[in-house]
């Protein structure tokens, strides 16, 4: 189950949250009661190989793009 980090705006705590992706969108409440959270953009963590493309395909923020390929 991936794990999702959040930010709350009262207490500027973060906290991550273990839930199904399915819930990924739902808002979570802060472990100290407050509701007003924020997600915050999460890579999931996966032990193990990652999928970094290797040499760079030019897949969005890599060298292509920025006028350095052709
Ligand atoms: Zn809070």
């Amino acid at each position: 189950m991936p794990t999702y980090e959040f930010r709350c705006r009262e207490c500027s705590g973060t906290f991550e949250v273990n839930r199904p992706m399915s819930a990924a969108s739902d808002p979570a409440r802060c472990p100290a009661g407050h509701d007003d959270t924020v997600k915050l953009l999460t890579t999931l963590g996966m032990t193990g190989a990652a999928s970094v493309p290797a040499g760079g395909g030019g897949g969005g923020g890599g060298c292509c793009g920025g006028g350095c390929c052709g």
